[in-house]
């Protein structure tokens, strides 16, 4: 694709938000030169329209004191005005979908809270798509209908993300809800029971196993896992694993 079909794309079919908006920000420029310009540009717009259009944007994120915001430079503005700031840019030209990239990592749990609201609230209102990339499940449980389980580069395990919570079936994400912390009272089940973590390391993508690549960090792996890369098997209810266990599994309840 060239360049300029990939500017057809940017911002008005697909935006993306930043896990770090102080790097995804220009620190030489005032917020309210960064947001005027994607939006007069985007929109195709004159910039005394941008400006208003600007405000309107930066309300709607929830920032209050919008003139003191569209005159400040980045560093000085909170983690959470900043990541408002670039989900008011992202959603400025109404794009498909927003990929967002860990979007509450660098922020404390209120204001994560009060993030994860408005790009639920924005969904809705805008009937706007949002891929959510992030290793917080409760971020995943909070907000995604759906979610794809990815290791070394590949998806292993797709579907609706209730059911994956409660009844995983792929090895990985397995390890990886078992490895979320719980919360319990002092003496319950849940206070004693031990953090567990999935042993080894992740292989090296540019030297590939041959076989499945959770192969050597996993506790169900047979012979055939090392001969070849497993394919992806259907559990139904758009229910997708990438393992060959659940083959067997599926043949068993198939029979
Ligand atoms: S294919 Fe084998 S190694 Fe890979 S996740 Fe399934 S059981 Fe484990």
């Amino acid at each position: 694709m060239e360049e300029k079909e990939y500017n057809l794309i940017r911002g008005k079919e697909i935006s993306m938000i930043f896990q770090n908006p102080l790097t995804a920000l220009d620190p030489s420029y005032k917020i309210g030169t960064q947001l005027v310009e994607t939006i007069a540009y985007r929109r195709g717009i004159n910039k005394k329209e941008a400006v208003i259009e600007a405000r309107q944007w930066l309300q709607r994120v929830g920032i209050s004191d919008v003139e003191r915001v569209l005159k400040s430079y980045p560093h000085a503005l909170s983690g959470g005005m900043r990541q408002r700031m670039m989900i008011a840019m992202a959603i400025s030209c109404r794009p498909k979908l927003i990929i967002a990239d860990e979007p509450t990592t660098a922020l404390d749990a209120t204001i994560q809270k009060q993030i994860l609201n408005l790009l639920k609230s924005i969904n809705q209102e805008f009937n706007t798509s949002i891929i959510i990339i992030t290793h917080d499940f409760g971020v995943v449980a909070y907000l995604s209908d759906k979610v794809a389980v990815m290791y070394a580069g590949k998806i292993v395990e797709y579907g609706n993300t209730s059911r994956i919570l409660s009844a995983p079936e792929h090895p990985y994400t397995r390890g990886l809800i078992r490895s979320v912390p719980e919360i319990g009272n002092k003496g319950t089940k849940s206070a004693r029971r031990r953090l567990s973590q999935i042993d080894g390391v992740p292989p090296d993508l540019m030297n590939m196993p041959q076989g499945c690549s959770f192969g050597s960090r996993c506790k169900e792996a047979t012979e055939r896992c090392f001969s070849h890369p497993p394919g992806v098997v259907s559990l139904g209810q758009e229910h997708l694993v990438s393992c060959f266990q659940r083959e067997v599994k599926r043949s068993d309840a198939a029979g």
